[in-house]
């Protein structure tokens, strides 16, 4: 026993039938099918960069800092005492802590430095393991990362600005970017009377000389303490993006005030603020008119992510709630022993299994991309799409059923639990909300083929492995061929059916039988539920237990 070991015995009684306090975890060695996913997907370098990561994640000191990071939230500094503007966050140690764990050892730029050479898997696996840290924190990381196609848009941008995106250095000091030694960014485009429908953006910009003023404001601006911001506004050629920095280019203090900052039900380490352009200095990015054409490749890098998150957090959850009942009797017998407790975690950790499945797959894709492969490039289009809506329409549920397994102190604080559950609403908001994500769907079907092609060809390679799959697919081919107006009130079920279909085609290609067979029947046939803990009878519970691991 360690000698700082918390007191059992307390004076009316002792402290029994509680799991042992959790000690340093390894989040990479421990996740099994990650494990194997990145065993298939990825080059080896990705799995021997990713072990320390793993180790510091789960160490009690990285747990304590995202817990720490979440208490403790951010607080905006308009002024200085002296009445001088500063629009500046101030944010709690913890927080920078993890942002020097993400930046300073390259992962929001390791997708673009090693790009075509599983850079993208490393992003994406990676993202997966902070995010059990502390999810908040990674807003800025993703978005960082996620820039990075933009600023190709214009070589004058990416000569000024790439560079400081692919240092590997968190600087969070308040200075030009020339005296900084790296850069991290942000992406305002949200305004009160257009989110998703970001044409009705009213922000203007005005031309001054070789750059531009902007005038308007943004409703939600995560992370402003970015050094730069992807932006969208207003020219007389329509709505345009433009890079709009925290320091003009003669090192004063950009004109972008901080108004407030959102009190969010979650996402409570990262700060999401609400700002105003006045006559604010800034780049035109892409051409003219073309705004969300050109803001649209960061989108797509950050729907990866945002269907990635959610996976990262389930797997937090499953591992709590699987250490609990293995330490925790009810009734004379292991929880972790108890037929409908097994039930219950057994479907829990298949919704893991499936989502590190997919999000791998969508993350090789992007790598293959870059490569110029085309089928991986017709896919790269598609898949977060799929991903980012069904995995975020699984984390709250998953929460709340995770939770459960805890019983009481599920509901409490001190359990990372009740922050999950808050969190977990957040990925499917942002970047583009449930139905907006659907309806890109319908796009892909109307404009990219090639993409539906790709995918049938993922599908079609787990023909015959499983009937209820192979019945989802003969539904399916019906329902792509259905008219867009048909399709538009059922968009919300087709994109589900191609995620669960895809998620269940990788399974069965890929993961012992036990576990694709008990997807396949309790998502795709008849037996499947709404609620979590429902399996097929005869699942081979013990079989799916055994690959959680810790
Ligand atoms: C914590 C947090 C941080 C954020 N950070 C940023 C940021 O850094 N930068 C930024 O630009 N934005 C940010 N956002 C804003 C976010 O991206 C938007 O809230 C989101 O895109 C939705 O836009 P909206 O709020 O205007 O809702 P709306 O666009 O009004 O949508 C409301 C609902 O209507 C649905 N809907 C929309 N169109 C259709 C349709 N045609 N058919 C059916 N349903 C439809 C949507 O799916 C949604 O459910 C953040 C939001 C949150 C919660």
């Amino acid at each position: 026993m360690r000698d700082n070991a918390p007191r059992s015995r307390l004076t009316t009684h002792e402290v029994v039938n509680q799991p042992d306090t959790p000690g340093d975890s390894d989040l990479f060695a421990g996740d099994l099918p990650l494990r194997e996913a990145l065993e298939r997907e990825a080059p080896a370098w990705v799995r021997q960069r990713l072990a320390p990561l793993g180790r510091e994640t789960g160490s009690l000191h990285v747990q304590a800092l995202g817990e720490q990071a979440n208490r403790h939230p951010p607080e905006l500094a308009l002024f200085d005492r002296h009445g001088r503007r500063l629009d500046e966050v101030r944010y709690h140690p913890a927080y920078h802590e993890l942002m020097h764990l993400a930046i300073d050892n390259g992962w929001h730029a390791v997708a673009w430095q090693e790009e075509g050479r599983g850079g993208h898997q490393a992003h994406i696996a990676a993202l997966y393991l902070l995010t059990q840290a502390e999810p908040g924190f990674c807003c800025p990381v993703t978005m960082t990362h996620a820039a990075m196609p933009v600023l190709r848009r214009s070589p004058d941008i990416e000569a000024a600005w790439a560079p400081g995106l692919l240092a590997n250095a968190y600087d969070p000091r308040p200075l030009p970017a020339e005296q900084k030694r790296g850069l991290t960014f942000g992406m305002a485009m949200t305004e009160k009377q257009g989110g998703s429908d970001v044409r009705r953006n009213t922000t203007r910009a005005e031309r001054d000389g070789e750059s531009w003023r902007l005038t308007g404001h943004k409703w939600f601006c995560s992370a402003p303490m970015s050094d730069a911001f992807l932006t969208l506004a207003q020219t007389d050629a329509g709505l345009t993006c433009f890079l709009a920095p925290r320091f003009t280019p003669d090192g004063e203090r950009n004109t972008i005030e901080l108004q407030r900052l959102k009190e969010k039900c979650g996402n409570r380490a990262n700060a999401s603020a609400e700002i105003e352009y006045r006559s604010a200095w800034a780049s035109l990015v892409g051409e003219p008119g073309r705004g969300v054409a050109t803001i649209i490749d960061m989108v797509q890098q950050t729907r990866l992510d945002a269907a990635t998150a959610p996976v990262g957090m389930m797997r937090q959850a499953l591992v709590e709630a699987w250490r609990h009942v293995c330490g925790r009797h009810a009734f004379g017998r292991l929880l972790a022993e108890q037929p409908l407790m097994q039930a219950v975690i057994a479907d829990l950790a298949l919704e893991v299994e499936a989502g590190v499945a997919l999000v791998m797959r969508a993350a090789r894709a992007f790598d293959g991309d870059a490569r110029g492969e085309a089928h991986e490039t017709a896919l790269a289009r598609v898949l977060p799409t799929l991903a980012k809506y069904w995995h975020n329409k699984r984390g709250p549920g998953f929460m709340a059923e995770a939770m459960e397994c805890l019983g009481g102190i599920g509901y409490v604080e001190e359990a990372p639990l009740a922050r999950l559950y808050r969190e977990a609403p957040v990925n499917s908001i942002w970047e583009g909300s449930g139905n907006v994500i659907c309806l890109d769907l319908l796009r892909v079907l109307a404009r990219h083929p090639e993409s539906i092609a790709a995918l049938r060809d993922e599908l079609r390679a787990a023909q015959g492995l499983q009937q209820d799959l192979d019945l989802a697919l003969a539904g399916l081919e019906h329902d792509l061929t259905l008219p867009a107006e048909t399709l538009e009130p059922r968009a919300r079920w087709l994109t589900q059916r191609l995620a669960q279909s895809l998620q269940g085609a990788l399974l069965l290609r890929h993961a012992p039988a036990e576990v694709a067979e008990t997807f396949c029947r309790s998502r795709l046939g008849v037996e499947t539920s709404p609620a979590y803990g429902v399996l097929p009878a005869g699942s081979p519970l013990a079989a799916i237990l055994a690959r959680i691991g810790d």
